[in-house]
Order: structure tokens, then sequence, then C-alpha cells
């Protein structure tokens, strides 16, 4: 079964429940390692989905798979390149390596007042050969600048979600361990969307996917120069620096009452979304702690503010 909202949800109502007679009928049907059918799934209330966009999980195996695709492709590109540049050293030493002998040639042909016709050959050929040299660096030189372009594009989507735009938790955790412990404090917040899967269900995943993706944008753009990133599914980290915490919590709150006042329309068929918000969680971050036990922290706030009745921020 693919990464789907649905599969997880059949499958957690199983784990969480072992003693129920759903988990106990599953593995009744499973005894011996009998695979359950899309037939099965259904008639126990749960859902198959096939195809459509995966959710929840922040990047698919396709995707890291394509990733590595990438990054295998571009060390084999490298090494090409680097054997290329090794072999047109090796291509200019031959070639400048007769030098010094043509120059004595030369210079014994205009002592011994040889023919003009000798040292022209001679020279010609030098010159020749540095031509070709010349050529070949410069094709080899604009061959790295593409390949450079390239590693920093490979860099660059690593830390990238592909649906937001908006960095993802890999770079978020690099610049959490990369903070400037003498920028003064930091803080963190864990923001997810309110009852996003209401959104999902009445209209449409990929209405989901265009709403999910204005509030993330939304939110990197109120809150910069502070960093936003897409940490998976529909929950977004935010790394301030330089506030306190209650200047950071009045910057999220004020970041949360710009998205309550949007609304939302599905331009497909024109229909009014109505009002989508976020709850936060936000916290200090200690001197020597760990971005999980921050994140953690922030995490529990989030869950007060939903308890609350969303719409807010939590600080603590
Ligand atoms: P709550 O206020 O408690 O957070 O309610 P919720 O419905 O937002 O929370 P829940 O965890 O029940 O559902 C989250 C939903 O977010 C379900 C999942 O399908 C959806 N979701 C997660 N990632 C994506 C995504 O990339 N695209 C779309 N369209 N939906 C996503
Ligand atoms: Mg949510
Ligand atoms: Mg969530």
């Amino acid at each position: 079964m693919g990464p789907y909202p649905a599969h997880y949800d059949f499958a957690f109502a199983i784990l969480s429940a072992p003693d129920q007679p759903l988990a106990q009928t599953v593995a009744r049907l499973t005894e011996n390692g009998v695979r359950l059918t899309r037939r099965d799934i259904e008639r126990l209330g749960g859902r198959v989905v096939e195809g459509g966009l995966p959710v929840r999980s922040q990047q698919t195996s396709s995707e890291s798979d394509t990733e590595i695709d990438t990054a295998v492709a571009l060390v084999a590109e490298t090494r090409q390149q680097v054997d290329g540049f090794a072999q047109i050293m090796r291509t200019m030493q031959d070639e400048t390596r007769g030098f010094g002998r043509d120059l004595a040639q030369s210079a014994a042909a205009i002592t011994q007042l040889a023919e003009l016709d000798e040292i022209t050959r001679i020279t010609s050929t030098m010159i020749a050969r540095i031509r070709d040299s010349e050529v070949r660096l410069a094709e080899a030189t604009t061959e790295a600048d593409t390949l450079r372009a390239k590693l920093v594009d490979a860099l660059d989507s690593a830390r990238r979600d592909v649906l937001t735009g908006l960095p993802n938790r890999r770079a978020f955790e690099e610049a959490f361990a990369a903070r400037d412990l003498d920028a003064g404090p930091y803080c963190l917040a864990v923001c997810d969307i309110d009852r996003f899967k209401h959104v999902n269900d009445v209209h449409g995943h990929g209405v989901g996917d265009r709403v999910l993706t204005a509030i993330g944008q939304a939110m990197a753009a109120e809150c910069a120069p502070h960093l936003v990133v897409r940490h998976g599914g529909e929950e977004f980290a935010v790394l301030l620096s330089g506030l306190n915490l209650s200047e950071a919590a009045d910057l999220l709150d004020s970041v949360r009452s710009v998205v309550a006042a949007k609304r939302f329309r599905n331009r497909d068929t024109d229909t009014s979304l109505g009002v989508v918000t976020f709850s936060a969680g936000i916290t200090a971050i200690h001197l020597a702690e760990t971005a999980e036990t921050a994140f953690s922290r922030a995490d529990r706030l989030l869950y007060t503010a939903k308890a609350a009745g969303r719409d807010r921020v939590c600080a603590g």
C-alpha cells in the first residue's frame, strides 16, 4: 500500500488498539503471512488509495530515489570531468615537452643562419600546439562551470520542499545546528494547519496542496528574515533569531492573524473555502539543547493550542 493518509489511518486503527475486533480480525486474516486484499480492507471500513498525490510524508520514496539518482549522476559526471582534466593536462605536458628542444633547434637555426623557412616552421608548430591547448582548456572550463552550477542546484533542491518551494526539514536541522550563539536568543515555533483534513475531504487534495502552499508562503513572507520550513505534512517550523520569547510570540501571532484574515477560494469551482487557520506552539531554545528537545517542547505547546480551540499561539 502506498504512503497515503487513508492507509496510515487504517494502520493506526489496528496498531493503536490491538485488542479491538478490527485488529483481531486483521490478525486472523493475515495469519501465516497472508496479505489483506483490497476487499478485506474495505469490508473492515478502510480505504485503499491508488495513484494521486501521496500526502502526509513530505518526501516520498520516489522523490528521494530521484534525489539519489541525481546525486549518483552528478558524481559520475564529476569523476568524468576530473579524468578529462587530467587527460588535458597530460596532453598539454606532452605537447609542451618538446618546446625546449624546438626552441634550441630554432636558436641553432638562427645562429647557423639556416633557412628562415625552417625557423618559421618550428615556431608555427609551437603556436599551433599552444592554440590547441588553449581551446581545450577553454572547453574544459566551460564544462566545469556548468557542472558547478548543477552541483549548486542539487545541493539547493536537497534542502527544498518540492510542493511549497520552502526550505525543508533538512534545511531546518542544518540551520538549528549552525545557530550563532552570540546572535542573541533563538526561539522555535511549530505551526500546524487547523482541520486541514477537512479541506482535503471537501475540496480534494489538489486544492489542499494549493492552500498548503499559499499558507506556507504567507508564513515565510510574514516571518522574514526568520527561517520558515515545511517540516512535514501540514506542519511548518519557524526558527526565530534575535527575539526573546514574548517578541517572537507576538510576531507569530501577527502572522496567525494575517493567515486567518485570508479568504481562500477554489478557483476550479469558484466556491469559497472560507477561513483556514493554523495553531502554533512557541518556545525559547536553551543554549545547549538539541533540536529534538526544543521541538518536542514546542510540539506540546502546539497541542495545548489545539486543545484550547485552535487558531492561536501558545508560548512557553
Ligand atoms: P488538526 O487541527 O488537529 O491539526 O486537524 P487536521 O485535520 O489538520 O489534522 P490531521 O492530522 O487529522 O490531518 C492532517 C491532514 O493533512 C491529513 C493529511 O491528508 C493532510 N496533509 C498532510 N500533508 C498534505 C499534503 O502535502 N497535501 C495535502 N493536500 N494534504 C496533506
Ligand atoms: Mg493539522
Ligand atoms: Mg498535523
